[in-house]
C-alpha cells in the first residue's frame, strides 16, 4: 500500500510518497512559490538526485498536478501509474474542538476545516486548497485529514480552560488547543514502546525543540497539557516567538512604540525569543551557540533562558501528572543539541534524572540518553510526522 503525504502552505506543497509495508519513503519534494511568479518543483526518489522543474503553478491544483507528473516520470519517478497511490494523508493545523482524531475527509470535514479558518487562518485555507486539489486530481481515492490539534483534544477543562471571562469561550472557542500534536502523539507512542513503558499508563513528557518549539505531558498516551495554547505564540521560548510573557507588556509596549496590537503580535512572533534576547544575534541554535562559546553575553543569556523555561515546564508537568516514567527530546534542536539536552536534564535531578554523557553523544538517532539507574527515561526519538500521517491513512482507508 502506497500513500501520499501532504503538508499544504499558503504558497508552498510538501509532499512525501510512502510505502507502507515497510514504511520506507520512496520519494518525497516540494513546490515552492505557487501563484506567483517562479514556482518551482524539487523532487527526490529515494537514493536519486534531486531533479528540479519550473513551470507556472497558479495554484494548488497545478502544483499537485506536477508532483502526479514527476511521480510516474520515466526517469525521476517511483511509481508506474497514479492508481498505485491507494490514499492520500493531508496534515490540518486546526480542527477546532470538532476532531480528537484523524477522519476521512467527507464534505462535512471541509465544512468543519472551513469553520476553523478563523483560528489558523494562514493554514487551514492552504490545507483545504490542498485536499481540493487532490480531489480533483484524483477522483475517487480517499483523502485523510490528520490534525494538528487532534492530540490536545484530550486535555481536561482545568488543563485547557484560560482564566478569562468564560463568556469568550462560549463565544470565540478561545482555549488551550495546542500545537506539534502530530509529532507529540508519534513521539509519545515511540517512546512508550522504546522505554517499554506500560501502554495504559505511561507518563511522559515530550520536548519538542525546533523552531518553534512546545512541552507535552501525556499519560498512556493521552494529551493531559501542552505548551503551546490558542495560538503558537504562548510557551517555550523560541527560535523567533516569545513564549510565556506578562500580557499587559503588549500594552505597555504599544503605547511607548505607538504600535498596533497587530504589530505588536508581529513583534512577538518573528522578533522574540532566541532572536530577540541574544540582542539580534539568530534565531538559528547553532549561530548562538556560536556566539555564547565566543563570550557573547547576549546569547549567553538567552541560551540559560531558553533551558530554564523548557526545565520549568517539565518541572510543572511532572507535578501536572504526580510523576514522570519518561522525558523525550525531538526536532531540531532537540535532536542535535547535546549541550541543550544536558543542561535541562542538569535542573532535574529532584526528580532523579541522570543523562549518561556518552550515550548522550549523539544526533538525530532513536537512543535512551539516561543511565541505567536514573529514576526517569531519557530518550532522544526523531520525530516523523509523515510516518504518523501515513499511519493513520492506512489505519482508516485499509479495506
Ligand atoms: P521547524 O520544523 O520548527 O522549522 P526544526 O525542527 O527543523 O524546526 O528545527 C530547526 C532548528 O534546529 C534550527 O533553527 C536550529 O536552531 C536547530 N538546530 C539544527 N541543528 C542544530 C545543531 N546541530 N545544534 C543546535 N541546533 C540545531
Amino acid at each position: 500500500m502506497k500513500i501520499l503525504v501532504m503538508n499544504c502552505g499558503s504558497s508552498s506543497l510538501k509532499y512525501q510518497l510512502i510505502d507502507m509495508e515497510n514504511e520506507s519513503v520512496l520519494a518525497k519534494g516540494l513546490c515552492e512559490r505557487i501563484g506567483i511568479d517562479g514556482s518551482v518543483l524539487t523532487h527526490k526518489p529515494a537514493g536519486g538526485q534531486a531533479w528540479k522543474q519550473e513551470a507556472p503553478m497558479p495554484t494548488h491544483r497545478e502544483a499537485i498536478q506536477m508532483v502526479m507528473d514527476a511521480l510516474i516520470d520515466n526517469a525521476h519517478g517511483v511509481i508506474k501509474d497514479t492508481d498505485e497511490i491507494s490514499a492520500i494523508g493531508h496534515r490540518v493545523v486546526h480542527g477546532g474542538t470538532y476532531y480528537s482524531e484523524s477522519v476521512v475527509v467527507d464534505d462535512s470535514v471541509k465544512e468543519a476545516i472551513r469553520d476553523c479558518f478563523d483560528l489558523a487562518p494562514l493554514h487551514n485555507p492552504a490545507n483545504l486548497m490542498g485536499i481540493e486539489a487532490c480531489e480533483a486530481a484524483m477522483p475517487g481515492k480517499p483523502n485523510v485529514a490528520v490534525f494538528d490539534t487532534a492530540f490536545g483534544m484530550s486535555m481536561e477543562e482545568k488543563a485547557y480552560l484560560y482564566a478569562l471571562p468564560y463568556e469568550y469561550y462560549e463565544k470565540y472557542r478561545i482555549r488551550r488547543y495546542g500545537f506539534h500534536g502530530t509529532s507529540h502523539g508519534f513521539v509519545s507512542g515511540e517512546a512508550i514502546k522504546m522505554a517499554n513503558l506500560d501502554p495504559k499508563s505511561a507518563k511522559v513528557i515530550v520536548c519538542h525543540l525546533g523552531n518553534g518549539a512546545s512541552v507535552s505531558a501525556s499519560v498512556g498516551g493521552r494529551c493531559v497539557d501542552t505548551s503551546m495554547g490558542l495560538t503558537p505564540l504562548e510557551g517555550l521560548i523560541m527560535g523567533t516567538r516569545s513564549g510565556d510573557i506578562d500580557p499587559a507588556i503588549v500594552q505597555f509596549v504599544c503605547a511607548h512604540e505607538h504600535l498596533s496590537v497587530d504589530e505588536m503580535l508581529n513583534v512577538l512572533n518573528k522578533k522574540s525569543g532566541v532572536l530577540g534576547l541574544s540582542n539580534g544575534i539568530s534565531s538559528d541554535f547553532r549561530d548562538i551557540d556560536e556566539a555564547a562559546a565566543k563570550g557573547d553575553h547576549h546569547a549567553k543569556i538567552a541560551l540559560e533562558a531558553y533551558t530554564l523555561r523548557v526545565a520549568k515546564y517539565i518541572g510543572a508537568y511532572a507535578a501536572a501528572m504526580n510523576g514522570v516514567d519518561a522525558i523525550a527530546f525531538t526536532a531540531g534542536v532537540g535532536e542535535n543539541d547535546k549541550v541543550m539536552r544536558k543542561n535541562i536534564c542538569a535542573y532535574l535531578g529532584f526528580l532523579g534524572v541522570e543523562i549518561d554523557d556518552v550515550k548522550n553523544d549523539v544526533r538525530g538517532e532513536n537512543r535512551i540518553i539516561s543511565t541505567d539507574g536514573s529514576k526517569v527515561t531519557v530518550l532522544l526519538l526523531p520525530t516523523n510526522e509523515e510516518l504518523k500521517i501515513a499511519r493513520d491513512t492506512r489505519a482508516l482507508t485499509e479495506k
